[in-house]
């Protein structure tokens, strides 16, 4: 067996999947950030045709695309 001072094996099995575990949890923090439009969508069924549509403005009501009828938001 190879002997390993104590500041190496830290750094092999402490240091290397902490700094792994980091930069993933960076990377996938800023993937997020890029698409902020996603989360501000309001989503609309029609009542009146049953189109489905979605809007980044955060509305309670919005009207329809096809038929301008006036809709609640099923998810905000
Ligand atoms: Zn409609």
């Amino acid at each position: 067996m190879i002997p390993l001072p104590l500041g190496a094996i830290l750094t092999l099995f402490v240091g290397i999947p902490l700094l792994t575990t980091a930069l993933l949890a960076l990377f996938y923090n800023f993937r997020t950030l890029h698409r902020p439009g996603r989360e501000k969508e309001s989503i609309y069924e029609c009542a009146e045709c049953g189109h489905v549509y979605a809007f980044a403005r955060n509305r309670p009501m919005d009207r329809c695309p096809r038929c301008s009828h006036l809709n609640d938001a099923v998810r905000t």
